[in-house]
């Protein structure tokens, strides 16, 4: 099943969508514009923002029309009223998030039937988004009491997940009824637990053909958020579910936003399901390389390619499947630099003062003296032009 989302295409064989959340007041259309324009420099192919009243209602068309990405907007508690308020929103927005929970408690169904209403005015298609912190409570207690009832009573984790699961499944089955196509529904159930975001997904995969949106909620800041954030979208990647993804990253006060894209894409290219930009291999160091030289020029390769990547990829496609190796020492050095399409072997600590630079698995050439950085990075740029520039055989 393929969801069309503003012209990107989410789900079957399309490559898995990198998408992101701004964090400002979308009412402000420059500063919200600014980030949606820089999550999708930084390479999010869809950006979703918060319509929470009237004044983000009205600003979205405004900071559609200085973007180049679809925007999706994120709905809670008053989605009916927003959407109906301002047809000019729900017709400048590529699609509509709605979480079940929070529909309203009262008239839930005739609340959601509106949404799906404007969404088929408009051909917009909508991610019906579950939230473990939002969980559509009438549900759950349906469901805790029909398991209070059995002879063999289940945990309360496992009615839960069945109830995230389940709430997703309902209310795609009332949008459909509501005449919403098929292929105009994501999935998402996200909980912040790693193995509970596993067995819901698991779930909602067997059940339904539907593309599923991926992402371990409130996944937390710096290192544990990232690194929960893999551990659980590599599992369920790994077992080909999954259609779009978002790394939901707290950032430090002032910090980069776009780093929950970045980490989207690493945990991607990893996997090896796409690539987006040259990865450097680096050994770890040890006590061979009791110098900084060494970190220094694993860094300074890394950001180089950072740097030009923005102009690499205009003008030379593939290169983002480019290998780099940078070695610590000769043991695993020019072992690990052949692996690479171009690496560099640096002298450890009491070797001879030498880099060895190897590329395509051959030795090209023994670097010496202190432009050794320099030097490497002119025959890198001279190998990315002459492999991947417009005169480059084909592979
Ligand atoms: S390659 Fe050399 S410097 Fe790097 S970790 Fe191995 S032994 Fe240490």
């Amino acid at each position: 099943m393929v969801v069309d989302v503003g012209g990107v295409k989410v789900g079957g064989a399309h490559p898995i969508v990198v998408q992101s959340m701004t964090n400002t007041d979308t009412a402000a259309v420059d500063a919200t514009a600014a980030q949606v324009r820089d999550l999708h420099e930084a390479g999010s192919e869809l950006v979703r923002v918060t319509v929470n009243n009237d004044e983000a209602a009205g600003a979205v068309p405004d900071i559609v029309a200085q973007v180049a990405v679809p925007v999706i907007g994120d709905f809670h508690y008053n989605g009916h009223l927003l959407l109906t308020k301002y047809p000019r929103m729900a017709e400048a927005l590529a699609k509509y998030r709605i979480n079940p929970g929070n529909v309203g408690a009262k008239r839930r169904d005739e609340n959601f039937r509106t949404i799906i209403e404007v969404a088929l005015a408009n051909r917009k298609p909508v991610r019906i988004g579950v939230n473990w912190g939002s969980l559509d409570q009438q549900l759950l207690t349906e469901l805790m009491d029909e398991n209070a009832r059995r002879s063999d009573p289940l945990d309360a984790r496992e009615v839960t997940i069945e109830a995230m699961v389940q709430s997703a499944m309902r209310s795609a089955e009332l949008a459909e009824e509501c005449g919403l196509a098929h292929d105009r529904i994501i999935l998402s159930a996200k909980v912040s637990g790693v193995q509970d975001l596993v067995a819901v997904y698991q779930r909602l995969a067997e059940r339904s053909d539907y593309p599923l949106h991926l992402g371990l909620t409130e996944a937390g800041m710096g290192s544990k958020g990232i690194i929960a954030s893999a551990a659980a979208l590599a599992i369920l990647l790994q077992e080909g579910i999954g259609d779009t993804i978002r790394v939901s990253l707290t950032p430090r006060p002032g910090g980069d936003r776009t780093e929950e894209v970045q980490v989207a894409q690493q945990i991607l290219q990893s996997l090896g399901l796409r690539s987006f930009t040259p990865q450097v291999s680096a050994c770890p160091g040890c006590g061979r390389t009791t110098s900084t030289f060494f970190q220094e020029m694993a860094e300074d390769i890394q950001t180089y390619l950072r740097d030009r990547m923005p102009i690499w990829r205009e003008r030379y496609p593939g290169v983002e499947s480019l290998r780099v190796a940078v070695m610590g020492c000769v043991v695993n050095g020019p072992g690990e630099s052949k692996h690479a399409d171009i690496g560099i072997s640096l002298p450890g600590t009491f070797e001879e003062p030498k880099a060895p630079v190897y590329v395509d698995g051959r030795l090209k050439v023994t670097l010496r003296g202190d432009t050794i950085v320099a030097d490497f990075l002119k025959i890198l740029e001279d190998y990315v032009e002459t492999r991947f520039g417009a005169g480059a055989p084909v592979r």
